[in-house]
């Protein structure tokens, strides 16, 4: 029996039903439920996919379920018990988030790895969120990562790391190698609607309304419901990037990238729409049988995913956009529809 503010808590929080509060992500929770049930969940998950889809609180959710003591059954938490209250406050000594910082990485992962020498303090797992994953790839971040690698390969039972990267694929290959990758797509927009009303406190109209800017991202989606115009704002800028990039004017393409790379974090946001849109032509592609053009977008996808890594590394943004443009240029212009294949490098 829950008491009104348990009930409040599982709305606010609903890692805390464990995969049960996990919603539009089925393939993934279909996995992670298979592995619970054969009571092998894998020891190393990467959770690859766009912002704002609900990676980290998938992760929040297995280590509700792996260490929630009376789960209603495998997979799922019940939300109330000593071992939920805590991961709910933060204070679980046996889940561990890792601050990706990259000044003090080192010292972190050195850290991280003499406390994993010791058994879980008081729950059957440890479980290690490393949100985001993708700064193990800054140069100044390979003696952490090198470090990391060994206890990634060959962690004691009971341990599971769970990283968490928009850009799975730009890891590196001997992390990536060591991880069970789990992808998550962008949220439909039935599921967002719905999440927007039951989680946020939206209206059914404001939702609704928000819904179609924010491609599938909840984050998205509750920023532009505080400021619609912003994003509509950004998406007329991806849209304009992708134009000049079509075309391929250089003059064009120059004076997108510098307009968009102003502000490091509005340049990141706009690739992520650019990116997100993508994605819905990848979709499509896949599903007309168009192989070529499909592999095509994936490639636009891949630059601007290591165009956002570097932009967050501080990089040039205006020169990496510029960068970015000309490659899209390759994937996506006009001459590529003719049918010859032609690298975006
Ligand atoms: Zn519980």
């Amino acid at each position: 029996m829950q008491t009104a503010s348990e009930t409040a808590s599982l709305h606010a929080a609903p890692f805390l039903r464990g995969l049960a509060g996990i919603v539009g992500q089925d393939s993934v929770v279909s996995v992670l439920r298979s592995a619970m049930a054969a009571g092998r969940p894998h020891h190393a998950y990467l959770f690859d996919g766009p912002e704002g889809v609900g990676k980290a609180t998938t992760a929040r959710a297995l280590a509700a379920a792996l260490n929630c003591l009376s789960p209603p059954q495998v997979g799922d938490a019940c939300g109330h018990c000593e071992a939920c209250a805590k991961l709910l406050s933060g204070s679980h000594p046996d889940f561990l988030v890792v601050n990706m910082e990259l000044a003090g990485l080192a010292d972190e992962i050195e850290r991280l790895l003499k406390r994993l020498a010791f058994p879980p303090f008081e729950g059957r797992s440890q479980v290690i969120l490393i949100d985001p994953a993708d700064q193990l790839t800054a140069p100044t971040a390979l003696t952490a990562a090198n470090r990391l690698l060994k206890t990634l390969e060959e962690p004691r039972v009971g341990t599971h790391f769970i990283l968490v990267s928009t850009c799975g694929s730009g890891l590196l290959q001997t992390i990536r190698s060591r991880c069970q990758r789990l992808r998550f797509v962008p949220l439909a927009d039935k599921v967002l609607t719905d999440l927007l009303v039951q989680q946020c406190s939206l209206s059914p109209e404001v939702a609704q309304s928000v819904v179609a800017l924010s491609q599938g991202s909840l984050g998205r989606a509750v920023r532009c419901a505080q400021d619609p115009e912003t994003l509509e704002r950004r998406q007329k800028e991806a849209e304009a990037l992708l134009g000049a990039a079509r075309t391929g004017r250089a003059t064009q393409i120059c004076q997108r990238a510098s307009e968009i790379g102003t502000d490091r974090d509005e340049a990141v946001e706009v690739l992520e729409l650019l990116w997100l849109r993508l994605h819905g032509e990848l979709r499509r592609h896949g599903q007309a049988g168009s192989l070529t053009l499909a592999q095509r977008t994936a490639e636009a996808m891949r630059v601007i995913r290591e165009t956002q890594l570097a932009i967050r590394r501080y990089t040039s943004a205006p020169l990496s956009i510029e960068r970015l443009g000309r490659q899209l240029h390759s994937a996506l212009g006009r001459e590529s529809s003719t049918g010859h294949t032609r690298s975006a490098q």
